[in-house]
């Protein structure tokens, strides 16, 4: 038995530390609880051959003074961090034959367009103005009783959005080209779509030492607020007392944790698995979150680049190149045919010392695997890696030759791999999927079936560090009944 905190969270990904920064700057003892030996999830960082690797932590957009991102970093007192702003031109795009470019700033944004296809400059301007209309109340879509369903761009298809309004599929791919890792598929609201275009256009950054420096200092602020994490602490079932309230967790390793108030931030399929069977919980509610799909994961290619020849460069590639990028196929004998390319920041000199390579990837090209374990994959696992990664590395040297020769080594990570480490939902890249004709079911809100615990975290309602942030003051302002964030916007 250990002494009682005020509130446990359950995760200690983005969503749990900053869940747990904001806690326990409204006074409350805080512990988070994180399975893994390092905190991170999706945003942790490891090492091979002494060179530090992104999991999940590339470029993010809007941090800068003034972007949309701004008054949540400044919050979470991230804003003096080694941020490295990219180029003006932040996103090369290749697709349908054409090599465009987007810009820094909405007015450039439009005029780069505009120029090489004039006669979309109009509907350029539109989307630009429906970007603008999120900036004026993003906030107050997390303040306390906000109704999701108010947002009417949550309830438009992203494609049927962009299908409508420019008539040059090039055009269309080219806009894509940002959300190419966000999941493109015919459910995605256009919501989520903008919110992510409009992020990047306003500033895209990187990171100099990646999501590892940005975990560091969400660790560092909980402990300044005076919360605690905890690493290697699973989190295996839920205890619940007599009055129907959550007491307590227990975890694998025997210990056990106590509080007023919980909140879980893992994949609520796991919550669920997690809570003895009860009348709070009941089946039917079980099966609608079970019944959810979710958003497939990604493959990555980490490359090991010999020093001092490839130069760094500072903005992303994403290309396209399947037929329709709405509904590309990403199972096991699928070919690449889209991709991200994105170069780390090196920590000195002009030249990259890694780049990573990000292709979609669903469940079903593991899952034969799926009883396998880390550190104990089968030998026909390793092999289709392998040739994934061949693929891959072919594909991205049509689009970087400079790559021929130059690289060391390479590491790869599937669905399987993110499941083991971060516990997603089959590999999912962003967990449980938005869907436009559907919000009343995909998107979740923070309460669950028990008073007394809530869920953050990218199921909840977007994904990426502005979704789970947002997600984060969504949940926090519910427990706390008053708007966080009012001081720093
Ligand atoms: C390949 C990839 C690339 C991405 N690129 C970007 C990008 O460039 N920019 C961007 O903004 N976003 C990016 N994202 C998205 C972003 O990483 C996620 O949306 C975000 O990190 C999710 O945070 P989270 O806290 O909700 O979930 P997670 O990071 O998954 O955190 C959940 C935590 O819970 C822990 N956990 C699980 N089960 C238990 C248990 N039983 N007990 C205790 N702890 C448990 C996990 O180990 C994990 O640490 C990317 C994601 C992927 C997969």
């Amino acid at each position: 038995m250990t002494e009682k905190r005020d509130v446990v969270i359950i995760g200690g990904g983005f969503g749990g530390l900053t869940c747990g920064i904001a806690l326990a700057k409204e006074g409350k003892k805080v512990t988070v609880l994180e399975k893994c030996p390092i905190p991170g999830g999706a945003f942790q960082s490891f090492r091979r051959h002494g060179q530090m690797y992104d999991t999940g932590f590339h470029y993010v957009g809007g941090i800068g003074k003034g972007e949309v991102l701004h008054p949540l970093v400044t919050y979470f007192g991230l804003e003096d961090l080694p941020w490295q702003p990219l180029d003006d031109r932040f996103l090369e795009v290749h697709t349908l034959g054409h090599t465009l470019f987007l810009n820094r700033g909405f007015q450039q944004f439009v005029d780069g367009i505009a120029a090489e296809f004039p006669s979309e400059k109009a509907a350029l301007r539109k989307l630009v103005s429906l970007m603008k209309s999120i900036n004026k109340r993003i906030y107050d879509s997390v303040l306390p009783n906000h109704n999701v369903f108010d947002n009417v761009l949550m309830g438009v298809s992203a494609k049927a959005y962009l299908e409508a309004n420019f008539s040059n599929p090039v055009v269309r791919n080219l806009l894509c080209g940002q959300c190419l890792t966000t999941e493109l598929t015919d459910k995605l609201p256009l919501y989520a779509f903008l919110q992510s275009i409009n992020s990047f256009t306003q500033g895209s950054y990187r990171l100099k030492g990646g999501g590892e420096t940005l975990i560091n200092r969400l660790v560092e602020n909980l402990q300044a607020t005076g919360g605690e994490l905890l690493t290697r602490k699973a989190v295996d079932q839920f205890e619940i007392g007599e009055d129907g309230r959550i007491k307590g967790v227990h975890c694998s390793d025997g210990t056990e944790y106590h509080a007023d108030l919980f909140v879980t931030t893992i994949h609520p399929n796991l919550t669920i698995q997690y809570t003895p069977e009860c009348k709070e919980m009941r089946n039917i509610y079980r099966r609608r979150i079970q019944r959810l799909e979710n958003t497939v994961g990604m493959f990555t290619v980490q490359l090991e680049l010999r020093p001092d020849t490839i130069p760094y460069l500072n903005r992303s590639i994403s290309i396209i190149e399947s037929d329709d990028v709405w509904n590309t196929p990403c199972g096991k004998d699928a070919p690449v045919q889209n991709m991200l390319i994105n170069f780390n920041v090196p920590l000195t000199g002009q030249f990259a010392t890694n780049i990573d390579l990000l292709i979609p990837m669903s469940w079903d090209a593991v899952s034969e695997w799926e009883v396998s374990s880390l550190g104990h994959r089968p030998e026909a696992y390793k092999a289709f890696k392998q040739k994934k990664a061949e693929e891959c590395i072919a594909f991205a040297k049509r689009y970087l030759p400079d790559l021929e020769g130059n690289i060391l080594n390479y590491w790869t990570s599937t669905p399987l791999t993110y499941r083991d480490y971060t516990g997603t939902w089959h590999g999912s890249s962003y967990g449980i999927r938005k869907s436009y004709d559907n919000l009343l079911g995909t998107v979740l809100s923070p309460a669950s079936p028990f008073e007394n615990l809530y869920q953050a975290g990218q199921n909840m309602m977007l994904h990426g560090m502005l979704g789970v942030a947002m997600t984060t003051m969504m949940t926090c302002n519910a427990i706390c009944g008053k708007d966080l964030l009012s001081q720093a916007r």
